[in-house]
């Protein structure tokens, strides 16, 4: 039988652990800078602004609107990033046309960059110093700790390789001594690379992408990836009820890394405030 490792427990605890640690000291401001009419994008910021108020976070939504030129988001972040009533700063996606996250991002100060979207955090990252993650990366690997999955030596699959999730997850992994493999859109029979794994991360956006043949029995699942339905609901990229029969262990969508994301979004921001 499968075990499904359901995300809103830790995330409910994470919650706990961050609303104590504002109590205890001055309130911090988180600033989400958003410039998109995409329906599912800003469902999510509303999201984050309602745990945020859950927790005695103050969330500011930055709506620019879906016009807003690439300037303008630069000079927003900037000022946000320089203003010392805010703590943590953060550039939601997708943005307008010719304007792209990695190099907007650039202008979120490291110490505020509470999303790790700003190159220099990957690159703090991938060296192994002190840095925020993407809280999605940062998610996959509290929940694999959470349920007690041993990564030291395990062989980890991770499957796509963006910068907000595949790239940094990659090097989480590495930092916890797991033997890590890649794969993209490029990689030649994706089954057969998937199914050596011990750990298997899906962070793709296509539904149904991982099968019982990507799946090595007894294997750790994790789905990062939502794809909404027509029926306007939400699917991962593994094929939940094929490799439920293969995974001993397999998160659901949604349910699964979702809510520890958000809840790890607050949790960096009250860290960004100097709340440890
Ligand atoms: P992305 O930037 O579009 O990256 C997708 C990755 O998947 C790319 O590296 C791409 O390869 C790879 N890929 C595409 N088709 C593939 C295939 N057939 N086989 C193997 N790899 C393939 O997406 P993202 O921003 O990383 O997001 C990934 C998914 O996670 C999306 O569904 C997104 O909605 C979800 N997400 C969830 C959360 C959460 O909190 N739950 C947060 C963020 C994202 P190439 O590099 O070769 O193009």
């Amino acid at each position: 039988m499968v075990r499904t490792l359901t995300g809103r427990e830790l995330a409910a605890s994470l919650r706990a652990e961050v609303a104590a640690r504002v109590e205890a000291g001055p309130q911090p401001r988180l600033a989400v800078v958003v410039a998109t009419a995409d329906e599912a994008s800003l469902w999510y910021v509303r999201s984050i602004a309602k745990a945020a108020a859950g927790v005695g976070i103050t969330c500011d939504l930055v709506d620019l609107g879906p016009d807003a030129e690439t300037e303008r988001i630069r000079q927003t972040l900037a000022r946000l990033s320089a203003d010392d009533a805010v703590h943590g700063v953060m550039l939601q996606t997708p943005l307008p046309a010719g304007a792209s996250l990695q190099d907007l991002a650039g202008a979120i100060d490291p110490a505020k960059d509470v999303d790790g979207a700003n190159p220099l955090s990957l690159g703090r990252l991938a060296a192994g110093l002190p840095a925020f993650a993407p809280a999605t990366a940062a998610a996959v690997l509290a929940l694999l700790d959470h349920y007690g999955v041993e990564l030291s030596g395990a062989r980890a699959v991770v499957v796509g390789r963006s910068t907000v999730v595949g790239k940094p997850l990659a090097h989480l992994l590495l930092d916890r001594h797991a033997t890590v493999t890649v794969c993209h859109s490029r990689t030649r029979d994706l089954a057969a690379v998937t199914s050596t794994a011990e750990v298997l991360v899906a962070a793709v956006g296509r539904a149904g992408l991982i099968g019982a043949e990507h799946v090595a029995p007894g294997a750790v699942v994790i789905d990062v990836g939502t794809n909404p339905t027509e029926d306007g609901g939400l699917v991962g990229d593994v094929d939940f009820d094929a490799v439920a029969g293969r995974a001993a262990a397999l998160t659901p969508v949604p349910g699964g890394v979702g809510p520890v994301t958000t809840a790890l979004l607050l949790s960096h921001t009250a860290r960004a405030a100097g709340l440890r």
